[in-house]
């Protein structure tokens, strides 16, 4: 038996990639070493276009009880606020920029989706020791309870997090881009009524102890601090030394929370110097790790699962060359260590403990808060957008290939709601200027067909703009075509749709 994809790891990034590659009909291997979902959380924030994934694999309302709006970021000093921000309730994808959540609960419905689906085994308690190559294939020997297997895929997904076996199997190393503290983080479930008090979501900006506090989901709360040099993390960790640094104003007492999990993270900044090799491909933090100050860790992992998975469908269905596979890296390494340097930055600049370098920064937050209170600064405190792509499976030609696709709130036959659920998911040509396939040569269109690309006509009687964000993306963007890829980011555009012939002739040539 040979599965079509083996996935190290189930975690939220392998999780992802074993429902979207299951869910295109493949067989699917999921390898995790824990026997069971480790239920406790890890992530406290995700990003709009992780909500727009959590949409597409159908989990969103589900886990809805689990998420919590956060309206407001903080950075203070002292309990003095030098800047508050509002945070977006409808970002690029259709989403709140920024939602709290509860690790644990998206987990399980992740976990039921991949287990419902027929072509997926996820084989828990099962501890891969070794992987091999060869031309057909990857072998992965795992190690259970019940003794050795021996697992047979045509590709593997390295998804088995920072000390990843994968990684160091394939001879791949971290380059370390420099930021290294460790930190203590103590996550809490109120025992009484929540404090309305407690900030939402505040970064601490005190030299004396830079740390954070935030709500995790409805019902928890999470803070961590920086452990200084010289201190242990072994020490840090006891519960006298825990409460000690919960004693402040938005801390907490033993009366009022539970705590459910206290550890000491290594908060680190590394890149794998490869992503791929041959038929093994890494994804999430088994690829990077990054200190989470922008709360973007996971998230790169799901954009990693969500950027291979299409890839791997077509190259298993024989609709494109082992070629494509070529243009993850290409995508996906920039876009992560874009993010990693800016965790980076915002991470050295909340944690300044140099005096006068603080003085600056709190003259520079508080003039930077006046200015947006008047109206004369961006309202965004997070200036920083994941970026797209300048490189890979895009077409070199027209305004905005590369650059995400959002997700606008449109109409269809009497039904109102987000572009995804309306209009479809996956390849799709959007014009608006009248039907695309007629442009087409029956070669292109059958073409289209087979990579099951739809065709979508903007404006009445066919879909109805409502929020206007395709409008202002095509006069932005100068096009009246455009052809989306499944992962929501746009392949290439079109000035008029006559361009149409020319975009589709160049996405077949890419792929064959
Ligand atoms: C304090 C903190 C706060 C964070 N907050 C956020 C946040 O708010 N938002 C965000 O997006 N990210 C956040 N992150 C980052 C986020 O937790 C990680 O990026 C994310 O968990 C990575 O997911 P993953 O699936 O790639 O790896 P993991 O979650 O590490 O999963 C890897 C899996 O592989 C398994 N495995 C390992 N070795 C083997 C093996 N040999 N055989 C079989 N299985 C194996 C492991 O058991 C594990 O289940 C935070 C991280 C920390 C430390």
């Amino acid at each position: 038996m040979i599965y079509d994809v083996a996935i190290a790891g189930y975690g939220p990034t392998g999780m992802l990639a074993a429902i979207l590659l299951g869910r295109a009909g493949h067989r699917v291997v999921v390898l995790e070493r824990y026997k069971s979902l480790y239920n406790l959380p890890r992530v406290g924030i995700v990003h709009d276009d992780v909500l727009r994934m959590f949409q597409e694999v159908g989990c969103l309302e589900k886990i809805g009880p689990a998420t919590f709006f956060l309206p407001l970021y903080e950075l203070s000093n002292k309990g003095r606020v030098l800047l508050s921000n509002e945070v977006a309730t409808h970002a690029t994808h259709g989403h709140p920029e920024m939602t709290s959540i509860y690790q644990p609960a998206f987990e399980a419905e992740l976990d039921a989706i991949a287990k419902s689906i027929a072509t997926i085994d996820v084989l828990q308690g099962e501890t891969i020791v070794a992987l091999d190559q060869d031309a057909e294939g990857v072998t992965l020997t795992s190690e259970s309870d019940a003794g050795q297997r021996v697992t047979r895929a045509r590709y593997v997904i390295g998804a088995d997090g920072g000390n990843s076996f994968v990684r160091q199997a394939l001879g791949i190393a971290y380059d370390d881009l420099g930021f290294d503290q460790n930190w203590l983080v103590i996550d809490g479930r109120a025992t009484r009524a929540p404090r309305a008090d407690l900030p939402l979501l505040r970064q601490f900006c005190e030299p004396e102890q830079p740390g954070m506090t935030m709500q995790m989901g409805p019902y928890h709360r999470r803070w961590s601090f920086m452990i200084f040099p010289g201190e242990s993390a072994e020490d840090a960790v006891t519960p006298a030394n825990v409460w000690r640094r919960l004693a402040r104003p938005e801390g907490a007492t033993p009366d009022e929370f539970e705590l459910i999990r206290v550890v000491a993270y290594k908060f680190q900044s590394l890149m794998a110097q490869g992503w791929r090799k041959d038929r093994v491909f890494l994804a999430g933090d088994a690829a990077h790790q990054m200190p989470p100050f922008l709360a973007q860790g996971m998230c790169s992992g799901f954009r990693d699962a969500h950027n291979i998975a299409w890839k791997l469908d077509l190259v298993l269905k024989g609709l494109a060359t082992r070629s494509l596979l070529d243009s993850y890296e290409r995508e996906r390494e920039p876009n992560a260590r874009a993010t990693i340097v800016e965790s980076m930055k915002v991470g050295q600049n909340v944690n300044e403990r140099d005096p006068d370098k603080v003085r600056a920064r709190d003259a520079q937050l508080i003039a930077l808060n006046e200015a947006r209170r008047n109206g004369t600064a961006s309202a965004q405190l997070i200036a920083f957008r994941v970026p797209g792509f300048a490189d890979g499976f895009i077409a070199k030609t027209g305004e905005g290939a590369g650059q995400a696709f959002p997700q606008a709130t449109v109409r269809r036959d009497g039904r109102t709601g987000l572009f995804d659920d309306i209009a479809g998911r996956g390849f799709m040509i959007l014009s608006r200027s009248g039907d695309p396939l007629s442009v087409l040569s029956p070669l292109d269109r059958q073409f289209w067909a087979a990579l099951g690309g739809s065709a979508v006509v903007l404006g009445a009687p066919g879909l109805i703009d409502e929020s206007g964000d395709l409008t202002h993306l095509m006069d932005a963007l100068g096009c009246d075509v455009l052809i989306k890829r499944p992962d929501n980011y746009i392949y290439g555009t079109g000035a008029r749709l006559a361009d149409l012939p020319a975009l589709v002739g160049r996405m077949r040539e890419q792929l064959a």
